[in-house]
């Protein structure tokens, strides 16, 4: 028990203890530990120059011994009474803080790994092909994509200009068919060495902590510029992430065993003895109205086989690089985590609680995702939010 007065439901208890990046008015950013309604800071209290550089990486860098002793000191801060002066006086209302980027990002890639996603996409992009690649199954399919345009949350996503063409023709203009994608991202602490890969085992010893991602998408520029449907401007003008970084310690009870797979993955990305399988519940709102509530349990490949995959070939690792999952999508309509599939690219616009329709994103709309997790004893872990509002087109001159 916490000597702090939690609040009923908090998703943010003594079994979370996510790590943030925080300031007050007239602070320097630092390093935060969000529990209940309030942020402990780690600079403040410990005094440690690590927490006090701005971003999570110098912590991160140190390894899984050092996030584990970091996890039971705060444990005992929380909740032994005779640190609640000392650790009181370190606590800020979270309402009263300005969250940022918790991680400066090393290398950031992006997966494909939902079987209803790559479906859907497979179909309204490629109506008279397989909507699988052959490789699908065999492989996660991802990208390496654009580290230095991931923002914090809050940050607006200003609608890109690019290239996009009808019946083959190329025009120059604002995106019309601006996206969300729903996902969920893996920050990556500690290093590896260029030529060595990662087996699929020492996901945990490599990867802190999970977050929220969106992977915000022009359909219109993408489709266009890099066929079939590859990633370059239509998704490198920004991806938003949330602040909050969620230690995959506190995530045991949310492990489950990964959804049968056929084939059956080549050697070494068989996880059969190392499930990574995530029961998150995410929710996606438009404008406030709940559009979608994707699962991320049923992702096909899970992050441990990405990391592994991303490596077999000997890439190395960073302090900070973050991988995202692909869009989660589940198989149920209300499942799917980008408008492109919820709207059937444009055919069935989304009605919204207002009673207005989106087939894509208009200027002015805000995109929330936010998710929990089953913790210990039948409490929830709470991912917080990552959100984003659409600005208008900046002229191109
Ligand atoms: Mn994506």
């Amino acid at each position: 028990m916490s000597w702090l007065d939690l609040p009923d439901g908090t998703g943010f208890g003594l079994e979370n203890l996510p790590l943030g990046v925080f300031s007050t008015a007239g602070s320097t950013r630092r390093t935060g530990v969000a529990i209940g309604d309030q942020v402990l800071d780690l600079a403040g209290l410990t005094g440690d120059p690590v927490h006090a550089t701005g971003s999570l990486n110098a912590f991160l860098a140190l390894g899984p011994t050092a996030w584990r002793e970091l996890r039971e000191r705060l444990l005992d801060w929380l909740t032994s009474g005779r640190h609640r002066v000392a650790v009181g006086s370190q606590l800020v209302p979270r309402d009263e803080v300005t969250m940022h980027l918790p991680v400066e990002v090393a290398d950031y890639v992006d997966f494909y790994s939902s079987l209803a996603h790559a479906e859907n996409v497979g179909r309204l992009f490629r109506p008279d092909a397989e909507p699988l690649t052959p490789n699908w199954r065999h492989l996660p399919i991802g990208y390496h994509g654009r580290a230095g345009t991931i923002a914090a949350s809050g940050t607006p996503v200003v609608r890109p200009c690019g290239q996009s063409a009808t019946d083959g023709v190329p025009s120059f203009g604002p995106s019309r068919r601006l996206d969300f994608e729903a996902e969920v991202g893996f920050v990556v602490g500690t290093p590896s060495p260029l030529g060595t890969a990662v087996p699929v085992g020492d996901f945990a010893q490599h990867v802190f902590g999970v977050c929220l991602v969106n992977d915000w998408s022009a359909r219109d520029l993408q489709a266009w510029e890099y066929v079939p449907l590859g990633p370059f401007l239509g998704k490198s003008f920004m991806t938003s992430m949330s602040p909050w970084v969620v230690p995959l310690a506190a995530l045991e009870a949310a492990r489950l065993d990964p959804p049968a797979r056929d084939p059956r993955p080549l050697p070494y990305l068989d996880d059969a003895a190392h499930p990574w399988t995530l029961d998150l519940a995410l929710e996606v709102r438009l404008n406030g109205s709940l559009v979608s509530r994707p699962p991320f349990a049923g992702m096909y490949w899970t992050a441990a086989q990405q990391l592994a995959h991303l490596t077999v070939n000997g890439a190395a690792l960073r302090t900070g690089d973050l991988f995202a999952s692909g869009t989660v999508s589940g198989p149920a309509r209300d499942q799917w985590g980008s408008l492109l599939e919820l709207s059937q690219n444009g055919a069935e616009p989304v009605v919204l609680d207002d009673g207005s329709s989106r087939s894509f994103l208009e200027d002015g709309d805000v995109v929330t995702m936010s998710a929990t997790a089953p913790g210990p004893g039948g409490t929830r872990i709470g991912f917080g939010e990552v959100t984003g509002r659409v600005l208008p087109a900046n002229p191109v001159r």
